[in-house]
């Protein structure tokens, strides 16, 4: 197949990308607008690769996606594409309308007119996959209770609204048009690669800085963490596999709190690159709760695992411990997100395949 995957510079898309080049024998296009979220030096192992091209572009720009549509001619798309990070969709919620929903209804449309155009044979294998979070769901009261695929939805952000919004756009052109149209949802990814502003790189990093680890509220809210590749092989089951039309719940059975989480980093961090003097626990401070903060996340996935035979392969310890290494293994990458200097890579990197 030739997959077309949106956001491929982002932390997921890249991981996606990688698996792509690096496990199956499909050719990828990585179409990207490079936001701040957008590195392009994550994507360094493949860059080389004969499977690969990238387009930096805009999913609002319609003109410049009928273009990269018609120039590639896709056997599916991937669409991660998205502003991701709930605390900038509280500082600045238009971002986030503009991408996720008017970008997405974008990408419909010239999948629609791009599909409708195929012959029968490459018409009935197009897929489309609308690739969302479980944060769509809102938040679970109480240690009970797991989100299904049929869990209403009740977003709290601006961030999570407007990925609603773009699942119920998805499922819609696939009811009104018939375009054939897969859905995830996954809950809190982790791993390498990860921007430093979400919590697990922010405080792997914080404590090598020896800043403080700021802890929303008192760290009580839950989240189910997947390891970031314990993802990606389930999006290329998904969409190898999955039936046209169904959503997916991806998790990790890996209910964790904020608290324990950052706790958990302070003791591999004391193991592999202790402190001079001390703990890195120390650093721990509580500050203000974030306005709106879902309390618990957690996926039932076991809809993906009955019908396509996915189960993760990493337990929390252990890619836990596959992620601090690889912070302290790379912080040459991790010194250039943070200075900015990673902007600077943008062109010139890649075989730009503009026409
Ligand atoms: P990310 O912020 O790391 O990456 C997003 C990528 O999309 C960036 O490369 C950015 O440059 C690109 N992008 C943003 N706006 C664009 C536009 N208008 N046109 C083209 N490209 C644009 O996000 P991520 O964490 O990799 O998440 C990827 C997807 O997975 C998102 O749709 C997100 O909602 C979903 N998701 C994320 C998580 C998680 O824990 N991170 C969990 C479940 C689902």
């Amino acid at each position: 197949m030739k997959i077309l995957v949106t956001g491929g510079a982002g932390f997921i898309g890249s991981a996606v990308v990688r698996f792509l080049i690096d496990h199956t024998e499909d050719s990828v296009v990585n179409l990207d607008k490079l936001t701040y979220a957008g590195n392009l030096e994550s994507l360094a192992s493949v860059v080389e690769n004969d499977r690969y091209r990238f387009e930096q572009v805009d999913i609002c720009d319609r003109v410049a996606l009928e273009a990269v549509f018609r120039k590639h001619q896709p056997d599916a798309v991937m669409h991660l594409a998205a502003e991701s990070h709930v605390d900038r969709s509280i500082e600045g919620p238009s971002a986030f309308v503009e991408t996720n929903i008017v970008g997405t209804s974008i990408l419909l449309e010239v999948c629609r007119g791009y599909w409708a155009g195929l012959p029968p044979q490459r018409r009935l294998s197009f897929r489309l996959h609308h690739v969302s979070t479980d944060e769509v769901y809102g938040d679970l009261e109480g240690p009970e209770g797991l989100f299904t695929e049929a869990t209403p939805y009740a977003p709290s952000s601006p961030y999570s609204a407007s990925k609603a919004s773009a699942d119920h756009l998805v499922r819609a052109w696939h009811r009104t048009y018939g375009l054939p149209v897969v859905l995830t949802n996954c809950s809190n990814n982790y791993g390498p690669y990860h921007f430093p502003e979400k919590l697990i790189p922010l405080m792997i990093l914080n404590a090598l800085d020896e800043k403080s680890l700021p802890v929303y509220g008192r760290g009580d809210q839950i989240r189910d963490w997947l390891y970031v590749d314990d993802h990606a092989r389930a999006l290329y089951r998904v969409i190898r596999e999955g039936r046209v039309g169904e959503t997916y719940n991806i998790g990790g059975h890996n209910e964790k709190r904020n608290l324990e989480v950052v706790e958990g980093l302070c003791a591999l961090l004391d193991e592999l690159a202790p402190r001079h003097q001390g703990l890195y626990g120390e650093l721990i401070t509580f500050v203000q709760d974030r306005p709106g903060h879902d309390l618990r996340y957690a996926i039932d996935a076991s809809k993906i695992e009955r019908e396509l035979g996915w189960v993760p392969e990493e337990t929390f310890e252990t890619g836990l411990r596959k992620t601090v290494i690889w912070y302290l293994e790379n912080q040459a990458w991790c010194a250039r997100v943070q200075d900015g200097s990673y902007k600077r890579q943008r062109l010139g990197l890649h075989k730009e395949t503009a026409s």
